[in-house]
């Protein structure tokens, strides 16, 4: 067996805005001093996953990918999630149909290289489960997502509606028609 025929492929997708809906905040709300009007769930209450996630993710997997969690939470360091909270709200991404999950705990003002739009955490990847990136995907909702993906050298998707601009290879509106479109 040659060397390139021990990778596999991957889809890496982004947390909240892709497999669980954003909690719209209202105007005005203030997240690290900027105002941001969607954000992440902060408690299980809050958590909603989005429809069809489970059969997205195992169809992404019969077509032969890893499927590879990897999101930006910076909310516990922030004091905005209680830690404790932020488990229990994990515990049911790890009760998904998913390969490896990665998140990124640091702030922006820590300058981590694991960061989104930096592609530490899919590069961890590509080192622990031996992935072919450029056979591989990114999907997420927002440029950062995609500009993670393209550093990275993947494939990219965005999740957004029709009229959003981005530099992204594919756009759908959901995880299922991403499942869909990959080869
Ligand atoms: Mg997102």
């Amino acid at each position: 067996m040659t060397h390139s025929q021990s990778l596999v492929d991957a889809v890496f997708l982004d947390r909240d805005g892709v497999l669980n809906h954003l909690v719209d905040r209202g105007e005005g709300f203030l997240l690290g001093g900027k105002p941001f009007r969607y954000t992440a769930p902060f408690t299980m209450q809050e958590l909603r996953l989005k429809p069809n996630v489970e059969e997205a993710l195992e169809l992404i997997r019969q077509k032969g990918y890893l499927c590879i969690l990897v999101t930006n939470q910076p909310d516990v360091a922030t004091g905005h999630i209680d830690p404790q909270e932020f488990e229990r709200m994990m515990d049911v991404f790890r009760a998904l149909p998913l390969d490896a999950l990665y998140a990124c705990m640091h702030r922006p003002k820590d300058k981590c290289s694991c960061r989104k739009p930096a592609p530490g955490m899919l590069l961890h990847a590509r080192d622990a489960h031996r992935i072919d990136l450029s056979r591989s995907y990114m999907i997420g909702d927002l440029e950062t997502d995609v500009q993670a993906g393209k550093a990275a050298h993947t494939k990219t998707i965005r999740v957004c509606d029709e009229g959003t601009e981005t530099s992204a290879d594919h756009r759908v509106l959901d995880i299922m028609q991403a499942a869909r479109l990959l080869p």
